[in-house]
């Protein structure tokens, strides 16, 4: 490859800026053309793309969102868009492509790869639920900001003796629940990967509270139920009644953490690597520390398995 382009799609993620710097400073080095993509496959499709240098990726690597924008393009979605992109791609003798995003931005990228243009994926997202990679573009700095936000809530829980349900983001994957959760030594974890008894989680409130503790945090994945009904569920049980702070998308803003800002070098420049090498339809992460490149069709049917250790940790440490 000679000339590659970079785009970020779906959601975004912090730490996606210190990748999109990866990729082109790793392409420049290595004397290559690089364009960015503006706004994910809609811009690829609107033929909306830029030549990238050195500078135009300066003072972006501490800055959360994404300076190529993202979107969700439906017409992306049909035969006819991803011929459209290609075609776009090929027309500008661009013959390789990286896409920093979601599951659904990946299936994007292996419909390209496909029709001839070499691609690689890097997980962009904040949720942690792609296979394949330990951790996520995002997540860190995500994680982080829960926990950053329990420590300001138990101050005021502590000094009323007070209670507090806090609803974090997590679809499929409960893994910013567990994280925060186990960091900021929360005493109930409910995550989508693990069924619940609201009963049980009601009593051992009463039963902490009545052994002296002075407050008590559950942490709710969206994705396992909602922070409100939890809330009531517990009440109507336990007569104690836990404030609900819903964290929504302030967890996906912010200033991406130095582990963050790692991960996305170390893959960014990664991809570029695998591009040069004449890889395609990767997806690349970091697995027990070792980089790795591995086909999107098995990346987007695999469930990313849950750490239940972890969990029950977490569980063991929180009575
Ligand atoms: P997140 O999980 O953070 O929301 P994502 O990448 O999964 O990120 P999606 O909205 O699912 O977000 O996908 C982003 C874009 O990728 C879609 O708007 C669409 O343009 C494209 N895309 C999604 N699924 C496919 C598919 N099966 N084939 C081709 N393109 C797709």
């Amino acid at each position: 490859v000679k000339k590659i382009a970079v785009l970020t799609s779906g959601g975004d993620s912090q730490g996606m800026n210190a990748a999109v710097r990866a990729v082109v400073r790793s392409a420049l080095f290595n004397g290559l053309e690089v364009y960015g993509v503006q706004r994910g496959y809609q811009g690829l499709i609107n033929d909306d793309l830029r030549s990238m240098d050195l500078r135009s990726v300066g003072d972006i690597i501490q800055r959360g969102g994404t300076i190529l924008q993202t979107a969700r393009c439906k017409e992306f979605l049909t035969p006819e868009g991803q011929q459209r992109g290609a075609d776009i791609l090929r027309a500008r003798g661009i013959d390789g492509l990286i896409v920093i995003g979601g599951d659904g931005s990946y299936q994007g990228a292996n419909k390209l790869s496909k029709l001839g243009i070499k691609t690689m994926g890097l997980p962009g997202t904040i949720d942690n639920d792609i296979s394949f990679t330990d951790f996520t573009i995002g997540f860190d700095t995500a994680v982080s900001i829960c926990v950053d936000a329990i420590n300001k809530l138990r101050d005021t829980m502590t000094s009323h003796e007070r209670s507090s349900v806090v609803e974090v983001m997590g679809r499929h994957c409960g893994d910013i629940a567990l994280y925060a959760g186990l960091a900021s030594g929360a005493e109930t974890i409910i995550v989508p990967e693990v069924p619940y008894d609201i009963d049980a989680i009601a009593g051992r409130m009463r039963e902490n509270f009545q052994a002296g503790k002075r407050h008590s945090i559950v942490i709710v994945a969206e994705g396992a139920g909602n922070g409100q009904e939890i809330s009531e569920a517990i009440t109507a049980r336990n007569g104690i009644e836990p404030r609900v702070t819903v964290l929504g998308h302030i967890q996906r803003g912010g200033t991406p953490t130095h582990n963050d800002r790692i991960l996305a070098s170390k893959l960014g420049d990664f991809a570029v690597q695998r591009l040069m090498d004449g890889d395609s339809g990767k997806a690349c992460g970091i697995i027990d520390g070792v980089m790795t490149a591995t086909e999107i069709d098995k990346v987007v049917n695999a469930k990313k398995p849950f750490n239940m250790d972890l969990y029950n940790l977490a569980l063991r440490l929180s009575q």
